[in-house]
């Protein structure tokens, strides 16, 4: 780096967060010989949602502006939990995403022989030895936050007979729990995480990767600074639960040859209201059938969140607005909603589509004519073209949009009443025909002013309500899920003692209506098309839809003028 960029990074540095402000300080120091190296660490044990996003805008962000690289390293060393099927749906929404790692795509199990050498390396220092207390004792002995812990009976193994006992875990002579290599570091410790953390245990399991070649693994916090080291990271961003175990991460990599030592450095996590994030939540959720799977519209998953509607760039814009932080806090769902109508009502086509049909008929409108009005398909945007929409005798209306008995404020149509069709003509209701037996509604009656094409009239006269509408014949019957949030209380995580956050759930987070009419233009609309349905809200097309029968996922609302309207009344 030059000497005019550095202090261009200086003088940017007043306006950075903290983490791109020591980004800054290690350049301007020399450290890493002015390499920035990230890496975005998913476990494979369940789908990735948008507080992974958080973590990818992060240390993707980071790697871009730094000129560096941000590697996508699966952290696979658990054989239990993880699928293959994980891997797979990770990689697709870290690129759905619009990351990139490049040549950058690692998985920690190809370092298992590296982290077995590593240990052999601190059983020779003196440093680790192969602890026969069963899992019990190893906890009992670890004392709490208030007492000191107890040096195991088997802390002062030799070498020798640690090298001997670990090659054998290796070679499966122990089974699982029988024993464990354990780093030497200080059962007295204050901080838990250094008094004679595990560093690899004994799991039969054959890994998706590796077979059968291991029957031992190592843990976490072994695995993960040691993982950073060998790929050269620079900066390992985690989240602000890994503060206390930052003290082990440098502890292993002070103790090993290793050929660096990334800084480990901890932000908020993501937490968001109305929402859980935890995978463990998350996978009873798919688990018990409570959403249809990890993708279900409801979930915070990016691949749930895409099947919703939402855009890579909603999510990434979203995440770079909340910025990092030092402290955990919840963000506000609407947030998030806020960028997402931001981005879809700048690419969103506009088109009409009635969610609850009433049935209109105009009398005095030609029996058999159909007329085709040019409507633009973005009202901010010439661009984005026009489309031609049918207009005939019978056209449908939504079911709100009528009143019989009006409400002070209500300009949509009523007996007696003219208002516009969107596109079309004025036209005025002559009466309601209700079913005798229940009371409901069934059809209007109206005439239309045929002087009121395209939606002005000669003598100038104006109307206040302006509908959106189809033409019955043409229209296309389809399928829309109207969805809410899954939860109903801003904070699932903390609902009262003895419930769980299912208790929580929002009995109305799906809608399904089965007989809605679109314009016929949306009959073959293909899957993951996006539109903003005039006055409802912006719309994406579902995958379960087939030719002619097109279903609809509501992405997000818009804000509804008529209900703050009857809030202030
Ligand atoms: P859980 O503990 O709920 O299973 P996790 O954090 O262990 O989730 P990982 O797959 O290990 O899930 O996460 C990969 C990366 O994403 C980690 O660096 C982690 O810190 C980060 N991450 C996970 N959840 C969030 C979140 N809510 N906000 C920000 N970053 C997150
Ligand atoms: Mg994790």
């Amino acid at each position: 780096m030059s000497g005019s960029e550095q202090e261009n990074l200086v003088k940017s540095a007043k306006s950075l967060d903290f983490i791109r402000k020591r980004i800054v300080e290690d350049l301007n120091s020399g450290k890493n010989g002015g390499r920035v190296e990230t890496r975005f660490p998913p476990e494979p044990n369940g789908y990735l949602h948008i507080g992974h996003a958080k973590s990818m805008n992060l240390n993707s962000g980071v790697a871009a502006e730094f000129n560096g690289a941000c590697h996508l390293r699966f952290d696979d060393t658990n054989p239990e939990k993880e699928e293959v099927e994980y891997i797979h749906a990770i990689q697709e929404d870290v690129k759905w995403l619009g990351f990139d790692w490049g040549q950058h795509l690692y998985y920690a199990a190809d370092y298992i022989e590296q982290f077995f050498q590593y240990a052999v390396e601190l059983i020779r220092r003196g440093l680790a030895y192969v602890d026969h207390l069963s899992p019990e004792q190893i906890r009992e002995y670890r004392g709490t936050l208030t007492s000191p812990g107890q040096d195991s009976p088997y802390r002062q193994r030799s070498v020798e007979e640690n090298l001997d006992l670990f090659e054998r875990m290796r070679q499966g002579d122990f089974r699982e729990g029988e024993c464990v290599l354990r780093a030497k570091i200080d059962m007295a410790a204050p901080n838990i995480a250094m008094r004679d953390p595990a560093i690899f245990r004994i799991k039969h399991a054959p890994h998706h990767r590796t077979g059968d070649k291991w029957c031992i693994y190592p843990m976490y916090d072994f695995a993960h600074s040691l993982s950073d080291a060998i790929e050269s990271i620079t900066h390992s961003l985690c989240t602000l639960e890994f503060e206390d175990r930052r003290p082990l991460y440098d502890w292993v990599l002070d103790n090993v040859s290793s050929p660096c030592h990334p800084q480990q450095i901890e932000f908020a996590r993501l937490d968001l209201t109305y929402t859980v994030l935890s995978k463990r939540k998350l996978l009873q959720l798919v688990k018990e059938g409570i959403v249809s799977g990890w993708d279900d519209p409801r979930m915070p998953t990016l691949s749930g969140l895409r099947r919703r509607g939402y855009t890579p760039a909603a999510i990434r814009n979203f995440c770079s607005a909340i910025g990092v932080d030092k402290t955990n806090s919840v963000i506000e769902i609407g947030m998030l909603e806020y960028y997402l109508r931001e981005d879809l009502n700048k690419t969103s086509p506009r088109v009409m589509a009635v969610l609850r049909p009433l049935k209109v008929i105009i009398d005095n409108y030609p029996e058999t004519q159909v007329e085709e009005f040019e409507a633009e398909n973005s009202p901010e945007d010439p661009a984005a073209g026009t489309r031609k929409i049918p207009f005939s005798r019978v056209v449908y209306i939504e079911q709100e949009d009528f009143s019989e008995n009006p409400p002070k404020g209500y300009f949509r149509l009523s007996p007696g009443r003219e208002v516009r069709l969107k596109h079309a003509y004025y036209l005025t209701c002559n009466r309601a025909v209700k079913d005798e037996r229940t009371g409901e509604i069934t059809e209007l009656h109206c005439t239309y002013d045929p002087e009121s094409r395209g939606g002005g009239t000669p003598d100038g006269r104006r109307v206040k309500g302006t509908l959106h509408w189809v033409s019955a014949e043409q229209a296309v019957t389809a399928e829309v899920r109207l969805y809410d949030h899954l939860f109903s209380q801003a904070n699932p995580n903390a609902v009262p003692d003895g419930q769980d956050f299912r208790s929580a759930l929002n009995p109305n987070s799906l809608v399904t209506l089965r007989h809605c009419r679109v314009e016929p233009g949306l009959a073959q609309a293909s899957p993951g098309s996006r539109y903003q349905f005039l006055r409802h809200g912006y719309f994406c097309v579902d995958p379960d839809s087939s030719p002619g029968q097109p279903v609809f996922n509501r992405t997000v609302g818009l804000r509804d003028t008529w209900a703050k309207l009857q809030k202030k009344g």
